[in-house]
């Protein structure tokens, strides 16, 4: 694997590479490595000749300076996890190198990220815009590969390369859980053990609801998942069953075409988000 830091020999790298007709596959992250993200790499290199996975740990995308301060940073491992999976370029810019200058675009995805993540995380959504674009422009993939636990940011981001004519396929892969059902995440990793414990609560509860969302029981729904994890301590930031391609909330499961049901939850100070679809 050729680990790059600066745009200009990365790009220089890849022009080559595209001349030789090669089909690039691209994975943005932002580090702590787990099957989650070695999953999108192995699904890119399943559909590309050349995988390149970037680690960047976007500042403007944190809302909250505290949980930048303590997102977990193991480039090392990070390292050796890509070399095991065959993953041909690693690019682990610096915060100069991605932002020379501060970049103050501000994006309109109308309704897209006013709910849910981009209501109690202001400006997330833009810092990210910000940060894909610009990895999309260095790199031009001819692919990018995003998870479906990121559920509203894959909407975004497609809604992104729309508006800005960017010719990269937007690929959105299923979830990878742990064996509990708890969904990966780079987070996990900063709970206490008993926080891990009681976390298992947060994908039961949504794999009960997809069971049960049989009749026009949303507000029900809704007031069993908020008031199980309340119970067990569990802090619901939201809860939500919308629309899958506006995000609007529904009242009744005949109002759209496809149903998700999207949570937030706070274990102690750690913030986890999840989903599962309803419908189909
Ligand atoms: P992150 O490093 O958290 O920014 O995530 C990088 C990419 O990996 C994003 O597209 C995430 O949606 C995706 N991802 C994170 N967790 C998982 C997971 N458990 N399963 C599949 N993809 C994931």
């Amino acid at each position: 694997m050729q680990t790059f830091y600066h745009i200009l020999e990365l790009k220089k790298h890849l022009n080559v590479l595209r001349q030789e007709k090669k089909r690039i596959g691209f994975v943005p992250t932002m580090g702590a490595l787990h099957k989650g993200h070695l999953s999108l790499i192995n699904r890119a290199k399943s559909e590309n000749d050349i995988v390149i996975c970037s680690v960047f740990v976007n500042p403007i995308q944190f809302n909250d300076a505290k949980d930048l301060e303590k997102y977990p940073r193991t480039i090392d491992t990070d390292k050796e996890k890509l070399i095991a999976v065959d993953c041909d370029i690693l690019f682990h810019p610096s915060e100069k190198e991605m932002y020379p200058n501060p970049d103050t675009t501000l994006f309109d995805f109308g309704t897209l990220d006013k709910v849910m993540e981009g209501k109690f995380r202001p400006g997330h959504f833009n810092g990210v815009a910000i940060v894909v674009r610009h990895l999309l422009n260095i790199i031009e993939p001819n692919n990018a590969y995003f998870g479906q636990k990121d559920y509203q940011q894959v909407l975004i981001i497609k809604k992104l390369v729309k508006l800005l004519n960017i010719k990269t396929n937007i690929i959105s892969c299923p979830t990878e859980r742990e064996e509990d059902g708890l969904a990966m995440s780079s987070r996990n990793m900063l709970l206490s053990s008993h926080e891990r414990k009681v976390a298992s609560l947060i994908p039961r509860t949504l794999f009960k609801i997809k069971k049960e969302c049989t009749g026009n029981n949303i507000n029900e729904l809704k007031e069993f998942v908020t008031k199980t994890l309340d119970t067990n301590k569990l802090q619901v930031e939201y809860f939500e069953i919308v629309n899958a391609e506006t995000l609007l909330p529904i009242s009744s499961f005949n109002e759209a075409k496809e149903i998700i049901a999207c949570i937030a939850v706070k274990i102690g100070s750690i913030r986890l988000i999840d989903n599962i679809i309803l419908f189909p």
